[in-house]
């Protein structure tokens, strides 16, 4: 039987659709097909995604915001 290979679009490595396996993002939604290894270090913080990211991006902008306020006081 042929083996069907799928690109992992983090390392950009060709693997077997067998070895794909699906992160999930913040909501438990599979995410995105990445090798086996990419998972791992992908769900390294528990989920993938741009969403969480930007969470994050958004809650260290406030908090810079919240200080210079204070600094401005
Ligand atoms: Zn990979």
């Amino acid at each position: 039987m042929d083996e069907e290979l799928r690109m992992c679009p983090n390392c950009k490595n060709m693997v077997s659709k067998w070895e794909i396996v699906f992160t999930r993002d913040c909501h438990g939604i599979p995410f995105r097909p990445v090798c086996q290894l990419c998972y791992a270090e992908l769900m390294r913080d528990g989920y993938d995604g741009s969403t969480t990211q930007k969470l994050m991006n958004v809650s260290m902008m406030n908090i810079e915001e919240i200080e210079h306020e204070r600094k401005d006081r």
